[in-house]
């Protein structure tokens, strides 16, 4: 989606009886744009047995999570509390991968005892694993096939001197533990980075997972992780979806029957399924003109959405209040007591003290990302979905702020 539709779907929410039912700062999510790039996805991976899990890192809120359940998507849960949020929601066990990152062998093993499909990301682990559990319990292994996407440093997870998965380097090693403790590899995992433009870089990373897999008997699944990319600027180019669905989809079944089984092929988005789907609504509390600047400065902060100050990521910002005014040129920042600025030179149509502006892309790593930075209580949530607005989580109040500290005599 282009962010003029994003503009216009916008248009098409109640935002007026939202902020006045709940207020700003807070974040709405669009129930229907989720399923949208679902079904979009699926769609684009049909002629494969293709299963969707959805990494709830992006946005863990349960109603959101229901929406994507009843579609039919499953979860990638990266610690033991997300696993926990998604069997509360009513996942069941075996639809959820346990995707976790230096984590010590205990939360493994309770992972193990709540059922749920175990990734193993490095060799330490996975001898701990195999000396447990022998063949009794399967589990998936995280390779690093050192494929870079593009784009965003930050967000990489493929290089070299990644601390994620087991470098394709390290199969032999791999592949002996697996052997000696006759551990059951029923699937084989890749996540390279969070922006994958062509399907050339796709495929390429695939051709080292299919070499791989040709080594392990037991293969149920190959997941792909993720990485598509989704529209941020007005001029974006985004992940050719069906193009990439077109040319795995007939490689991988390819591969099956060299490989003698039809496996499923897994991929666990976050962002493209709810990045375009969540604004955060803020308003505009002061103007304020430097020599050089002009500064609106708004009631949110890096506090709730981190991501243009920790990825240097762009959030399209839109005025609600004046959509239509002459634009002029700002820095839009927080109120927080540390440089949180959203937006730098930016042309919007003319702000004014107590506009309300919209802040795009707020959908993925906006809620789960955010903090109590400068004591401050985080957003509610809204959700507008068959049109319908519901607060799906409550904004937090001082009490919350307060409510794990203990006082002592001091
Ligand atoms: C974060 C993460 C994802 C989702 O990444 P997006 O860029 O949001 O799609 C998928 N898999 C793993 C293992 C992750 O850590």
């Amino acid at each position: 989606m282009s962010v003029n539709e994003s503009i216009q779907r916008l248009n098409a929410i109640p935002f007026d009886e939202i902020t006045k039912s709940y207020q700003t700062p807070c974040f709405v999510y669009v129930g229907e744009k989720i399923e949208e790039q679902y079904q979009r996805l699926t769609k684009a991976f049909q002629k494969a047995d293709v299963k969707i899990k959805y990494a709830l890192k992006a946005n863990n809120n349960i109603s959101i999570l229901k929406i994507l359940k009843n579609q039919g998507a499953g979860l990638d849960a990266v610690s033991l509390e997300e696993v926990k949020l998604g069997l509360y929601t009513g996942f069941k066990s075996e639809e959820i991968l346990f995707t976790p990152n230096s984590i010590s062998f205990s939360e493994i093993v309770e992972a193990v005892e709540l059922g749920v499909q175990i990734n193993i990301d490095n060799i330490s682990l996975l001898e701990q694993f195999g000396n447990k559990y022998g063949s009794s319990v399967p589990c998936c292994v995280r390779i690093n096939p050192h494929i870079v996407a593009g784009g965003n440093s930050h967000i990489q997870t493929g290089h070299i001197d990644s601390k994620f998965g087991i470098s394709i380097h390290q199969l032999r090693h791999v592949l002996r533990i697996v052997e000696k403790e006759k551990i059951v590899v029923n699937g084989l995992h890749m996540h390279t980075g969070s922006d994958i433009l062509d399907a050339s870089v796709f495929i390429q990373a695939s051709e080292i997972l299919f070499d791989a897999a040709v080594n392990f008997k037991h293969l149920e699944f190959l997941d792909f992780g993720s990485g598509f990319k989704v529209a941020y600027k007005v001029d974006d180019i985004t992940t050719d979806i069906e193009e990439l669905g077109e040319k795995i989809t007939s490689r991988f079944n390819e591969f099956c029957k060299e490989y003698g089984k039809a496996l499923s092929l897994w991929f666990e988005p976050g962002k493209f399924l709810v990045s375009e789907a969540g604004y955060l609504l803020v308003n505009v509390n002061v103007i304020k003109q430097t020599t050089a600047t002009v500064f609106a400065g708004i009631n949110s902060g890096q506090n709730h959405l981190i991501r243009p100050m920790f990825y240097d990521a762009y959030h399209h910002i839109y005025n609600l209040s004046n959509p239509t005014g002459t634009p002029r040129i700002y820095s839009v920042v927080g109120n927080i007591c540390e440089t949180d600025t959203f937006a730098m030179d930016r042309k919007i149509n003319e702000i004014r003290e107590g506009d309300t502006l919209a802040i795009f892309n707020a959908g993925a790593y906006g809620y789960t990302m955010s903090n109590n930075y400068n004591s401050r209580p985080r957003p509610a949530e809204v959700l507008w979905y068959k049109g319908k607005i519901s607060l799906i989580r409550r904004r937090e109040t001082f009490e919350d702020i307060i409510k794990a500290m203990l006082p002592t005599e001091i």
